[in-house]
């Protein structure tokens, strides 16, 4: 709205950096942005934010953001103009097509934009090149939640809201360093902790903030989640504390479940986990007796060989205790980006349409069919780890990625980068020259989420709006309109002038956003899918009943899969995460001074047994190499990890990129990469 001052104005949008979607006002004066202001009405945070939304935003006018196309020479790029760089996508894509088909092209969407860009990324992959090969960064992350959760109780989303967190008797938390990843989510924790007497248990190798805080902290060995997990459940069952009420009306397999819970007795997980029989009586009956329990997991969970067990073991537990369906229970698994959620809602997902809809399913596939006026193939598509494997093997021409420097986020990264140079054409599009852009042929200028119109959806399944603050600067263009432009390039009519014409299309259809449009969206006002046509939202799932067919959840049978070995040589485990500071690979942080002046770059926590075994301290400088590759970083010694475990903090782009030590194995059910399974060894190469 308009302010005394004409250049002064105040917009509403929501967080760009994590998945607890903070909602603001943002004031700013021409480009300059003068600050971020919260308001009581936000629905996730209120009038609270972190040190990311607050100071995170001098990236926005960073002079090194892209203002042109850049078109490789050899080993440069030069500037071009839109036109230019468009004519030669549509040259190079139509040529690969003809020559190498459809099932020769792969899209990856992005976590950062808009639903609406992730919803048109996948129908120019599906709808203009014919191909399901599409998919997005929650490959890296919560795709385990995502099925562990359609396994058990159909939907892939927080069960409830975030403040509902707050009326829960007792929270776990496993693999979860919530307080930095999460630091609103957080907050209310550690207010309910204090204020209501809320109980927080916290399971994870390091001692994060929520583990000084818990009531409980267990520490068990490295990828034997699903064990303690499962032996708790079946001590809770042999006990006969299991909610057998809500089993009996509620819950499918629950003979055949208890049945496979044989081997997982309390011996056997203290062996496994290290975990003391006593403490998981301990945690069992507490959990049992507790009124309502919530569960938060993240990446420490999901990033493993059997992430997607483990997450169905958490869903099982819940189920066990009755801890669905009421405010205040339920599963949580957090999202990391602030619209990953939406990412795969909106289809940028191999196998599914937007709302979760099988492409496998024929009459599905004949409502888009019929909708966009093509033909779609039946097979589900490649996902991210399989496109870099089908470029090794020569299947895979072409990419065009936006929005994610997967040059730097996946495992592995000596492996990805060779395949993307293997590439015929590789179209990056980014609001900076990342890492993977530097591989690319033609790099495209987006923009960051202030200076464009659209949705995100939060952890909670929480649409909300963000409005324009800013124009595009330079020549860069909001996401959603490049893709219009590639696609009416290769012959596509798409005519959208706004992104809620795009929002329109979607909800007419996907069922389960059926009553999501932009005027139920005003200003701060929001919806929690699934979307009744009338507008109905359900801020807490499974209220009534499951969606499944008969209207009942599933106990889901797990194995335990042992995390990975390695040679002795490789003896630290390392583990690795975020930092409060940072978001992700940095691209973004490392461009605010407000962040930067305050933590400037990454470091190597070891352990003071170690440091004192190996003659490191504050600030020396290490070399960590695992079979894969190696890093360079300084040491900072703390209690925070113990013996061999060091922890690095996964927020750099340089030489102590977390995944050059990576490997390409991958949770067995959905081939997210298991990043938290690596060992390494450490040489010294300069002393404090
Ligand atoms: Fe942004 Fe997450 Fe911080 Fe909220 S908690 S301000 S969404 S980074």
């Amino acid at each position: 709205s308009a302010m005394r001052d004409e250049h002064i104005k105040k917009t509403k949008t929501v967080c760009t950096y994590c998945g607890v979607g903070c909602s603001f006002d943002v004031w700013t004066k021409d480009r300059k942005i003068l600050k971020v202001e919260p308001q009581v009405e936000a629905p996730a945070n209120g009038i609270s934010t972190c040190i990311k939304g607050k100071f995170g935003w001098d990236f926005v006018n960073s002079e090194e953001r892209l203002t042109k196309p850049l078109i490789r020479e050899g080993d440069h790029f030069r500037e071009a103009e839109w036109e230019e760089a468009l004519e030669l996508i549509q040259s190079k894509m139509t040529h690969i097509k003809e020559e190498h088909g459809a099932e020769s092209m792969a899209f990856i969407s992005s976590s950062k934009c808009t639903n609406e860009e992730s919803y048109l990324m996948q129908k120019l992959a599906r709808g203009v090149i014919g191909t399901n090969n599409i998919d997005n960064c929650s490959r890296y992350c919560q795709t385990p939640a995502t099925m562990g959760l359609f396994r058990t109780v159909g939907y892939g989303g927080d069960s409830g809201s975030i403040t509902d967190i707050e009326q829960s008797d007792l929270v776990l938390a496993i693999g979860t360093n919530t307080a930095e990843s999460h630091p609103v989510l957080a907050t209310r924790v550690k207010r309910s902790q204090k204020l209501k007497g809320q109980t927080l248990f916290v399971a994870d190798l390091r001692k994060h903030e929520m583990a000084e805080r818990a009531d409980l902290f267990v520490q068990p060995a490295p990828g034997s989640d699903l064990v303690w997990l499962s032996a708790i459940t079946k001590y809770i069952v042999d006990q006969g504390w299991q909610d057998q009420d809500f089993l009996e009306q509620r819950v499918n397999q629950l003979d055949e479940y208890i049945s496979h819970l044989e081997p997982f007795t309390l011996e056997y997980a203290e062996k496994v986990t290290g975990i003391s029989q006593e403490t998981l009586i301990h945690m069992a009956e507490k959990i049992a007796k507790a009124k309502t329990v919530c569960i938060l997991w993240a990446m420490g969970v999901t990033q493993h060989l059997g992430g997607s067990d483990t997450s169905t073991a958490i869903s099982n537990l819940l189920l066990i205790t009755g801890n669905y369906g009421k405010p205040g229970a339920g599963s949580y698994p957090l999202r990391g980006h602030n619209n990953v959620q939406g990412a795969s809602d909106f289809g940028s997902m191999p196998d599914r349409f937007p709302g979760y809809e099988k492409v496998t399913d024929d009459s599905v596939r004949t409502k888009y069919e019929k909708k966009w006026g093509v033909s779609i193939p039946r097979e589900p598509g490649l996902n991210n780890h399989e496109m870099i494997e089908a470029v090794h093997d020569g299947n895979l021409k072409m990419m065009y990625l936006k929005g994610e420097d997967m040059g730097l986020v996946d495992s592995n990264l000596n492996y990805v980068h060779s395949a993307f140079e293997k590439l015929d054409f590789f179209i990056v599009q980014d609001i900076f020259l990342s890492k993977t852009a530097q591989f690319a042929d033609v790099v495209l200028p987006a923009s960051p989420s202030l200076e464009k119109e659209g949705t995100f959806t939060n952890t909670e399944r929480r649409f909300q709006r963000l409005y324009q603050a800013l124009e595009p600067m330079g020549d860069s263009k909001p996401d959603w309109q490049i893709i219009q432009h590639i696609a009416n390039s290769l012959g596509a009519k798409w005519t959208y002038s706004h992104p809620s014409e795009i929002m329109e299309e979607a909800a007419s259809l996907a069922p389960l956003f059926a009553g999501v449009n932009y005027d139920r969206l005003e200003g701060y006002n929001s919806l929690q899918w699934p979307v009744a046509a009338d507008g109905t939202d359900q801020p807490v799932l499974f209220l009534d009943e499951f969606p499944f067919p008969d209207g009942k959840a599933k106990l889901f049978p797990v194995d335990w899969t042992e995390p990975l070995s390695y040679d002795e040589e490789y003896d630290l485990h390392v583990n690795n995460g975020r930092l409060l500071e940072h978001f992700h690979e940095g691209n973004m942080t490392y461009r605010s001074k407000g962040i930067t002046s305050k933590t400037p770059n990454v470091f190597l926590e070891v352990s003071p047994e170690l440091a004192e075994e190996r003659g490191l301290s504050d600030g020396t400088l290490v070399r960590l190499t695992s079979p894969y590759g190696h890093v360079k970083v300084e040491c900072l010694v703390t209690d925070r990890v113990k013996g061999k475990e060091v922890y690095l903090p996964l927020n750099d782009s340089g030489e102590g990129a977390i995944n050059y030590l990576t490997s390409s194995h991958a949770d067995k059910d959905t081939d997210t990469p298991a990043y938290k399974e690596v060992s390494a060894k450490l040489e010294v190469l300069r002393e404090k």
